[in-house]
């Protein structure tokens, strides 16, 4: 079921969001707020990934947008209780904006490449090494499960034109 995405403001996006036990992965609760983030990311244009948080639910989860990949079944879109081992040293001011900051955007300093090991969600463990955007979208999830925000390490940032909103919008 498709969900409305918080907004900044709520006291759910800036908690530590829970841990969830391995053997509770399978659960209903969690399988089916799984679905939810993936459908309820699906709404939104500009949506690459989703933050359990972002649809009120405390735990820590993310889940990216399908279209990221030129063959999405062989890759992991479910990330449960994710930890960054390792990243580069090599950083980047890299622009950035959030579905549950609309309509703000900025410049965030990026590690350019990083190791992350999760549990996707049939409580497997796993670990990627990602670099350019997925890279990218692990540092800013992950921030989401810890309460930051991406405003709160952005510079130049600014509200966008609605010009801008408005191609977003429309799915340009
Ligand atoms: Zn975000």
């Amino acid at each position: 079921m498709k969900r409305e995405i918080v907004q900044m403001g709520k006291k759910v996006l800036r908690k530590e969001a829970q841990y969830i036990e391995p053997s509770e992965i399978t659960s209903d609760t969690i399988q089916n707020i799984i679905t939810d983030m993936h459908e309820s990311l699906a709404t939104q244009n500009d949506g690459v990934a989703i933050a359990a948080p972002q649809i009120g639910e405390s735990y820590q989860i993310f889940t990216v947008a399908p279209f990221l990949f030129d063959e999405p079944e062989k890759e992991h879109l479910v990330y449960i209780n994710p930890v960054i081992k390792e990243r580069s040293k090599k950083e980047k001011w890299m622009h950035e904006g959030c579905l549950s900051c609309r309509w703000k955007v900025g410049e965030v300093e990026r590690s350019l490449e990083t190791v992350v090991e999760a549990y996707d969600e049939h409580g497997q463990k796993f670990t990627v090494h990602a670099t350019g955007l997925l890279a990218h979208i692990h540092q800013h999830e992950i921030d989401h499960l810890y309460g930051t925000l991406f405003i709160d390490k952005a510079r130049k940032l600014r509200d966008m034109t609605q010009k801008e909103i408005d191609e977003v919008l429309e799915g340009k």
